[in-house]
């Protein structure tokens, strides 16, 4: 069946397409992927979306947008997408199981946080390790705290953490540091970081309650062990966006993050992006929120055939 809409991602961007396609009576088919849900189904409590003064933990409220978009209407599919095909019209997605064609594509795949790859790291996430310290930094007011990078993310968190952590450590596996040195001088002007140069993480410890305690440190060099106690990590060593499937179709940054343009636009006409898979700066759910509306609107004005000069006046008037 040649479907009008196909969202791949069922983060907040994929869901809020999904929602907003659903109530323009495109009956959008969503295919989760693997990560069903995105990477707050990896977080605890979300105090930072509007709409709920006590905070709503974040499957929660990621199975609330799947079910706000299912009662409109939204078809959402389990299944993992192996191959698309938008050099032509109408587009094909492929999932292991199925074919399916649509007249227009919305990506929202997200960025994957990279990881250490310690096995503490995955069951201790949402209770003390985190990957976004604007989600979670509140959560370590008075607290003793490493974030481990040595990157402008990691700098950037690390002097963002220290509105709230008594002390923060920066774990970083070299003695250089990769983030500009604005960022660097930033960091080190402030006197709550202190510094481990050429020194990973061998280990998260728990109390036995499923909350960090500390971390052990190995000297890169020597090879020396210690453990300092802690009562939160933040992994800020990168992310991933998830573009591997349009390599070589659609336009991409340096980093391999999707081009956006005038919206949600991507370098080929009917195929639009959303969320962290076009975001390396914000990286919020509340935005990648408002830029799965944004491709929505902008698959709904495509399939209608509004020249792109009249697209700002029918947006104005749609909201009247
Ligand atoms: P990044 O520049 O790729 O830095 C990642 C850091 O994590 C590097 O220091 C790297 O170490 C370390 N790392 C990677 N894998 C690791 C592992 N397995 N174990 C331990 N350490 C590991 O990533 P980013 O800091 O997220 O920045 C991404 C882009 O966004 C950059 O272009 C950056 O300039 C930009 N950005 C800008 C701002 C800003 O201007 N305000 C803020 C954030 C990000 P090595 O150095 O040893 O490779």
């Amino acid at each position: 069946m040649l479907r009008d809409v196909i969202i791949i991602g069922s983060g907040p961007a994929g869901l809020t397409a999904a929602l907003y396609t659903a109530r323009a009576n495109l009956r959008p088919l969503v295919i989760e992927g693997i990560e069903a849900g995105g990477q707050l189904m990896l977080t605890t409590l979300v105090e930072n979306f509007p709409g709920h003064r006590d905070g709503i933990m974040g499957p929660d409220l990621m199975t609330e947008m799947r079910a706000q978009a299912e009662k409109f209407g939204a078809d959402i599919v389990q299944g993992n997408v192996t191959s698309v095909d938008v050099c032509s019209q109408p587009f094909t997605v492929t999932t292991a199981d199925v074919t399916y064609q649509t007249k227009t594509l919305i990506i929202a795949t997200g960025a994957s946080a990279r990881l250490l790859g310690l096995a503490s790291e995955r069951t201790l996430m949402g209770h003390g390790v985190s990957t976004c310290a604007t989600c979670d930094g509140y959560f370590f007011r008075g607290h003793e705290i490493a974030v481990v990078g040595g990157g402008d993310s990691a700098m950037e968190e690390a002097v963002f953490l220290t509105k709230f952590a008594n002390k923060v450590t920066i774990v970083h596996r070299r003695e250089a540091l990769r983030a500009s040195k604005i960022m660097q001088d930033k960091a080190r002007a402030n006197s709550k970081i202190a510094w481990r140069l050429n020194t990973e993480i061998d280990e998260i410890r728990d109390t036995g309650k499923n909350e960090v305690s500390s971390i052990v440190l190995r000297d890169v060099a020597t090879g020396v062990r210690d453990e300092i106690p802690v009562t939160g990590v933040f992994v800020a060593i990168g992310h991933t966006p998830n573009t591997a499937l349009f390599r070589g179709q659609l336009e991409m940054d340096a980093n391999g993050y999707l081009v956006t343009h005038d919206g949600s636009k991507t370098s080929v006409p009917g195929v639009f992006a959303s969320g962290d898979v076009q975001d390396h700066i914000y990286r919020q759910a509340i935005t990648a929120a408002g830029s799965g509306c944004m491709a929505a609107i902008d698959a709904e004005h495509y399939l209608e055939g509004v020249p792109e000069h009249l697209q700002t006046t029918v947006a104005a008037d749609a909201k009247r």
